[in-house]
């Protein structure tokens, strides 16, 4: 029996992915038994951060990193650490940032919910771009002529929301940022796979970097990674740490936090409360290596289980998509009729979740275990099959 029928809450087939709202995304058994060897001993965590920071470095190729509540509070003290550097005068203002330069430009077509995570350490967005493209009113996306004419002296970085093909590149971003010293902050939370990610994104340059360590990475869910230049890294981890500690005592890990630089501890910063234990920062770092070195478990045998399911439901005579080959999911084209399937697939039982979008049912067996794919086959040819009729 499952642990949550304990409680009184009944488990789903989880046919839509690592979403946070579903619990994200299974842990590789060794991460459990890492995390569960975690609880053993207490460790200082500003040294077992500091520890983490090497392992993660070696992986993005930055010179230091932090491990943090997922990649929105990532995104928070990213924005939290350009804002107040190591100023210990605006460390302890924010979010009141009415005394600092406190805007971050972003790309129009780059603006989406979780701009709030920045907005909640006192940051100002600022659109730039006129989005004619999508208008139809001309021909020019967001350019990065766009930033320079949206700069002024209340600018203190630049957001970027990295995607496939967007345009312009972070790359031609972060150059022009370098030249005008502005920090890039770049959310990358959703970028994985392809592993080489890790390396390529922070690898334009960007001063910041944010990866959730729960969607593929499959670490524990509310993780996240914050990579990139150790002195902003280092303002972050000190805005995220428990600060209770007495200075003359204090002798943080040199090449994690340059204890040169802060004449005062700050006090309990604006994301104390984004606090990250000891298990989530060691079965973070086990699950970044299973994933950076080779995923074993169920990632390998997962493209075989697509092409399983598919020719499944193609037998039945239902049409499947798949516009990546080799990745985890694919598309069931349903123009009409899409929304009331999927709300079939949830009130059944077991209770199936896909992703539903404008095109159809999109399946990603991600987090499907081997043990539910016939229940999932079920649930999608009855439910499917029932619309056909209907
Ligand atoms: C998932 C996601 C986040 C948040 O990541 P968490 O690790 O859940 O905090 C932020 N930005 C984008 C684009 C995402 O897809």
């Amino acid at each position: 029996m499952s642990i949550f029928a304990q409680f009184g809450v009944e488990p789903i087939i989880n046919a839509a992915g690592p979403l946070t709202r579903l619990g994200g995304a299974p842990m590789p058994d060794a991460v459990v038994e890492a995390m569960r060897q975690a609880t053993r001993d207490a460790v200082p965590i500003e040294a077992l951060q500091a520890a983490a920071a090497r392992v993660i470095a070696r992986s993005t190729g930055t010179e230091s990193a932090l491990v943090t509540s997922g990649a929105s509070a990532a995104l928070t003290l990213g924005a939290a650490a350009i804002l107040a550097g190591n100023d210990l005068a605006r460390i302890d203002r924010l979010p009141d940032t009415s005394s600092m330069p406190n805007e971050f430009l972003v790309a129009r077509d780059q603006r989406n919910g979780y701009d709030h995570a920045l907005r909640a350490a006192g940051a100002r967005l600022v659109d730039v771009g006129m989005n004619e493209v999508v208008a139809g009113s001309g021909v020019r996306p967001v350019e990065v002529a766009d930033y320079m004419i949206a700069r002024s002296e209340r600018t203190a970085g630049i957001l970027f929301v990295e995607r496939p093909g967007i345009q312009p590149r972070l790359a031609d971003v972060v150059a022009w940022a370098q030249a005008a010293s502005l920090p890039v902050l770049v959310d990358a939370a959703a970028e994985l796979p392809p592993a080489s990610n890790l390396r390529s994104i922070p690898g334009t340059g960007a001063d910041l970097v944010c990866f959730s360590g729960g969607k593929a990475i499959r670490g524990p869910q509310a993780t996240g990674i914050l990579c990139g230049k150790q002195r902003f890294i280092e303002s972050a981890a000190l805005q995220m740490l428990d600060m209770d500690e007495v200075i003359d005592l204090w002798d943080p890990p040199k090449d994690f936090i340059d204890r040169s630089r802060w004449p005062a501890l700050p006090r309990q910063g604006i994301g104390r409360g984004f606090k990250v234990g000891k298990e989530q920062i060691v079965g973070l770092l086990v699950a970044l290596e299973l994933f950076v070195h080779d995923s074993p478990d169920p990632k390998r045998s997962t493209p075989r289980r697509v092409e399983r399911l598919r020719a499944e439901l193609q037998r039945a005579g239902i049409e499947t998509i798949q516009e990546h080959a080799g990745g985890l999911d694919f598309l069931i084209p349903l123009e009409k009729r899409g929304a009331d399937v999927a709300r079939r697939l949830r009130q059944g039982k077991p209770s199936v979740y896909v992703r539903l979008e404008s095109a159809g049912l999109r399946i990603h067996l991600g987090c499907v275990r081997e043990d539910q794919e016939g229940a999932l086959l079920e649930a999608l040819l009855r439910e499917l099959k029932a619309s056909l009729v209907d």
